[in-house]
């Protein structure tokens, strides 16, 4: 590696306020002033809180260039609810749903839809390859009855980038509409309704946004959610109540996680000082090729080539060396504030870090310095996986 190892307070102290650096999928590392933010209780009537909210909802909006005919709904719970929530209310009893896996997160659509009983099929890919087009062009081609085709912009499972823009015009071309899970690639990877149309798209608080976990939000277009009235089989994922009680009176149907809201409205701020999309993407990009770089230069490698990377988490393989024990590294990580994240690949044996949350490339660096030593104490000399 060229670069000299960093020692400052990055690596001996964890975070401004002495937590570890997250290098996960989430919940991620958020600032000191988005933390700052939660210090307030708000009840859910108030003006002010009535006013974030509505300041949330419009902001998400614009970060896919959405207009009048878009609209945020917010929904309480981790990501996965929202997923749920878009799935039960897009997807009616009569429709049926192509979903495209290729990881985990795709799987858990395909789980829900069976929770509840919606009719649906799926296409599926190996974990390091990306959703292919032209395959789906023949299934819908092929299959009269698939109202909807929904799918992952960022496989979370590999970090692999799915091609957004080429299954939406596939869906379009083809007269279906098309549900996203953007959870990992909202706000760092572009997605515009001007390239990209869809009836939803789903996402969180606590991703690429860096506001802490707590709520997830769907962003549709106002007509596809307006005929999802009675869809849900669920009263509380009901993204139509949901839209239509904020519409109503400013507040959220059941109890509104407040204090994150109050971070979120924070972390939008913060995304926006730093430049929108182009800017938090900007830093990820930069997060990501010096980790890649740096763990290449250790002598791992990764899953993906750079081509099918997403600048979210990287997944690399477990080295073959016998002295290298995943548990006891990731330990001595912890133990000197750097949290990592195990594999979640059936293909390979593999770890994951991540490269989103607030951080850039001073902890980038320190993180492959406590790396390096780490796999000295460990009399790790060989990074190569399993030929
Ligand atoms: C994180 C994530 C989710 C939601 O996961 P939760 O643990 O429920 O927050 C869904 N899809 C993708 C692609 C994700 O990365």
């Amino acid at each position: 590696m060229s670069a000299q190892p960093h020692v400052n307070r990055t690596e001996t102290e964890g975070t401004p306020t002495g937590d570890p650096w997250l290098l996960t999928p989430g919940p991620l590392t958020t600032s000191p002033t988005v933390k700052e933010a939660m210090l307030h209780d708000y009840g859910s009537r108030d003006t002010h809180f009535i006013d974030v909210n509505a300041r949330m909802r419009e902001r998400l909006v614009r970060i896919v260039d959405g207009g009048d005919g878009h609209v945020c709904v917010p929904l309480q719970g981790s990501g996965t609810f929202v997923v749920e929530a878009m799935l039960g209310c897009f997807v009616g009893a009569g429709d049926k749903v192509l979903i495209l896996v290729n990881g985990a997160y795709g799987t858990r659509m395909a789980r829900i839809c069976e929770v509840y009983g919606r009719d649906f099929v799926v296409q599926e890919w190996a974990e390091d390859v990306p959703v292919d087009p032209q395959a789906l062009d023949r299934a819908l081609a092929d299959d009269d009855s698939i109202t909807h085709v929904a799918v992952v912009h960022c496989e979370t499972t590999s970090g692999i980038l799915n091609p957004i823009e080429e299954v939406a015009q596939v869906v379009q071309r083809r007269g279906r509409r098309l549900l996203i899970d953007a959870m990992s690639a909202f706000g760092a990877i572009p997605l515009s309704t001007r390239e990209v149309s869809f009836d939803a798209v789903v996402a969180s608080s606590n991703k690429c946004l860096e506001g802490v976990p707590g709520m997830g939000f769907c962003i549709a277009r106002k007509e596809a959610l307006a005929a999802t009235k009675g869809n849900s089989p669920s009263l509380s994922l009901d993204l139509y109540d949901q839209w239509q009680a904020m519409e109503g009176n400013g507040q959220w149907r059941f109890t509104p996680p407040t204090h994150c809201i109050l971070a979120f409205d924070r972390a939008l701020e913060e995304f926006d000082a730093e430049g929108g999309v182009a800017g938090r993407g900007g830093r990820y990009r930069e997060n990501c090729r010096i980790l890649v770089q740096g763990m290449r230069d250790l002598g791992f490698e990764t899953l993906l080539g750079d081509d099918l990377q997403a600048p979210i988490i990287v997944t690399f393989h477990m080295p073959a060396d016998p002295n290298f024990d995943f548990d006891a590294f990731y330990d001595r990580l912890r133990a000197r504030n750097f949290v990592i994240y195990p594999g979640k690949l059936t293909v390979a044996e593999s770890f994951r870090i991540g490269c989103i949350g607030r951080l850039g490339a001073d902890e980038m660096h320190a993180a492959l310095a406590v790396i390096r030593e780490t796999l000295a104490d460990m009399g790790v000399t060989d990074c190569a996986p399993k030929a």
